[in-house]
């Protein structure tokens, strides 16, 4: 109640003032991630050790999954999964166009093929067109939570399960002879917490990657997690210990097990990447991760209900999904939707934000409109439900600190810019 009355006194001040100042996406600081970050530092122990345990054993407690790997970011994570499934040149990887770069990159790297479909009006890869984009090459589909709302997985699961596109796999290797059909990858960078089924969305896929990059729900500053409870024949204690050797140089010990007194001599067994998680980096991420279920992420989902319930009563609005029977958001992103209006309009509403100091954004620029994927024979015309959601997205700041004066502050700004250009 209290609340409610400073926020009205305060609204009119307001009024009165030029304009605020809110950002985008700033950390979530506070005195026990400090704590946590001194202890680290203090301890003499700064990189991959007991943080990195802790947050690989929270994270994995977290999503309900009996493996977490940390490494240094999502994108050195996918590369290590793709490594890991042997999948290489000749080979398909189904992304959708929507998504942010690195989800297309990675495969790039791997010297396989991305091949991107349209995604459905809730910005999340269409089923449909998986299905008509498998072939013999497909090895992995990467599903992209954006936003934080959930795949539609039931449907995917059950297409790459088909007996149809069982008998079309062509294994390439043991592991995907193991698999038997295209893996299905969940890139979660922005859906830590969310909920597919009644269950942690990082359940309905394969093998999900979380991002901790400093604007994600949890942060490191730089980094990610590869979570996985994989079925037999498959043994997630030696797929984790798999990863854990390759994400250090395939060297048979890490720093920490080397320092212990006599532990110095190790063997390289293959020719691992070198992306392993500091301790630093954990310290932040693991005092986050013990405040997200029980405050972080109800502060945000506070944010995308205040949002919500504004431009709920706007016709020309159209409010992202957050929550129902199938799912539940990690409320990531708060994509707000202008009905009508064009790409141009789009960014003077942006700008006009900008000018009252509010700093949105766009997720995402669709990858076939960026030079490298056009230069590669990729074109936007192929995606229309992508461009149509692109030209009219603007990704409104949310964040536990921003508080409910300024997000009234922001939704009236948003309402008198669409006025203005409109
Ligand atoms: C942030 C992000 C990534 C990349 O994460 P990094 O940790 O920076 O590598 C991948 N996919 C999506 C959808 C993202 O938003």
């Amino acid at each position: 109640m209290n609340k409610l009355i400073n926020l009205e006194l305060f609204d009119t001040k307001v009024l009165e003032s030029p304009h605020m100042n809110i950002p985008f996406s700033p950390p979530f600081i506070d005195e026990d991630i400090e704590n946590e970050v001194l202890e680290c530092l203090r301890s003499g122990w700064i990189t991959t050790g007991p943080k990195v345990r802790d947050l690989e054993l929270l994270s994995a407690e977290l999503v309900g999954a009996e493996k977490a790997v940390c490494v240094n970011s999502w994108t050195s994570g996918a590369a290590l999964v793709l490594k890991w499934l042997g999948i290489g040149p000749g080979d398909e990887v189904i992304i959708p166009a929507y998504t942010y770069s690195a989800t297309a990159l990675v495969i790039l790297h791997a010297g396989a093929k991305p091949v991107m479909v349209d995604i459905l009006e809730d910005f999340t890869i269409d089923p449909e067109q998986i299905k008509k984009a498998i072939t013999p090459a497909t090895k992995a589909i990467i599903a992209v939570d954006i936003a934080g709302w959930p795949c539609e997985y039931e449907a995917i699961n059950a297409i790459i399960s088909s007996s149809e596109v069982r008998s079309g796999f062509l294994a390439g290797n043991d592991i995907q002879h193991q698999f038997g059909r295209p893996v299905l990858i969940s890139d979660a960078a922005h859906s830590m917490g969310a909920i597919y089924k009644n269950k942690p969305a990082a359940l309905a896929s394969d093998i999900t990657i979380f991002s901790l990059h400093a604007v994600k729900n949890v942060t490191t500053a730089e980094g990610g997690i590869i979570c996985f409870s994989l079925l037999a024949p498959f043994s997630n204690t030696e797929v984790y210990k798999w990863m854990k050797l390759n994400s250090l140089n395939g060297q048979t010990k890490d720093a920490f097990t080397k320092s212990q007194s006599g532990g110095w001599r190790y063997d390289i067994v293959s020719m691992g990447l070198k992306i392993n998680m500091p301790d630093v980096c954990a310290a932040i991420g693991l005092a986050q991760i013990k405040k997200y279920p029980g405050l972080l992420l109800p502060e945000r989902e506070r944010v995308f209900k205040h949002y919500a319930s504004f431009f709920a009563e706007k016709e020309w609005a159209i409010i992202p999904p957050s929550d129902q029977k199938r799912c539940k958001s990690s409320f990531h992103l708060f994509p707000l939707r202008i009905k009508n209006i064009f790409e141009s309009q789009r960014d003077e509403i942006i700008q006009k934000m900008a000018d009252v100091g509010v700093s949105t954004n766009v997720h995402f620029i669709p990858l076939p409109m960026l030079s490298l994927f056009k230069e590669l024979g990729y074109k936007i015309e192929d995606y229309p439900i992508t461009y149509k959601n692109y030209e009219c997205e603007i990704s409104l700041p949310i964040y536990p600190q921003l508080d409910n004066t300024q997000c009234t502050y922001i939704e009236n700004q948003i309402e008198k810019a669409y006025n203005e250009v409109v």
